[in-house]
């Protein structure tokens, strides 16, 4: 589909029209290597890549990205105690909406996905769709082959303290396996609130840290810090496809 390079801005989150246009008329936007300077240039949409200020942007009609999470950031919108992680994306991510697929805890570390597409954070955190995730817990005691055996078997989840008390929960993990004396490997399919913590404390013992390298087939690029963040080219990324 053609469109005008003032409208392709807008749609991918630059802002009002009008300051669209003004990125183009002061020379900012650069397609292929060269500077456009009319906003009314129209361009086919499918596979383009602009760059403002020396950052690429490809054209997405849905955005889907990565951030490798450093502690200390709350995956919500309204955070309270801590930044938001949505302040590691650049504004024009923000503006077009995006939000984390599932949480992670304001402590844990790694893969973090987001997106504006709705409809693929159903499917993405949806337990029918059996995407695994994959979490390193560096535990306080020692583990054992029995807590492994629980974890498989089934582990019943108790509401943290101060939460309104639902019915206990059971919940298993779809792997795990002793990587180190106090260093678990963990897959689940589920995104329950806390849901290591929890199966980790069901069978007495306690996270001391938490990571997660992998969400279905993406793990992250060895080359992206902590609060980095970078494009995932289509959803068949995470399925493995
Ligand atoms: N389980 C937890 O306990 N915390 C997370 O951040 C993710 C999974």
């Amino acid at each position: 589909m053609k469109q005008r390079l003032s409208q392709i801005l807008f749609s991918q989150g630059f802002g009002t029209r009008r300051l669209c246009a003004g990125l183009v008329w002061n020379g900012e936007v650069t397609i292929n290597g060269e500077v456009v300077e009319e906003p009314d240039t129209e361009f086919e949409t499918e596979g383009l890549r602009f760059t403002i200020n020396g950052q690429e942007w490809p054209v997405f009609d849905k955005a889907l990205v990565l951030l490798n999470k450093p502690a200390g950031y709350e995956c919500s919108q309204k955070p309270k105690h801590h930044p938001s992680v949505m302040s590691l994306l650049p504004a024009p991510l923000r503006e077009r909406g995006v939000q984390p697929i599932g949480r992670l805890d304001e402590d844990t570390t790694g893969l973090l996905l987001l997106t504006d597409d709705g409809a693929l954070i159903h499917k993405l955190t949806s337990p029918k769709h059996h995407v695994p995730k994959v979490y390193e817990a560096r535990c306080k005691h020692p583990l054992t082959a029995a807590m492994v055996e629980q974890l498989l078997a089934g582990v019943e989840l108790k509401e943290p303290e101060g939460k309104f008390q639902r019915p206990p929960e059971t919940t298993k993990a779809e792997g795990a396996e002793i990587v180190d004396d106090t260093l678990l490997r963990l897959t689940l399919v589920e995104g329950k609130y806390h849901q290591v913590k929890r199966m980790v404390a069901a069978v007495g013992n306690r996270v001391e840290s938490l990571h997660r390298p992998q969400f279905g087939a993406l793990t992250i690029p060895a080359d992206l810090k902590p609060g980095e963040w970078r494009w995932v080219s289509s959803p068949s990324e995470v399925w493995g496809e």
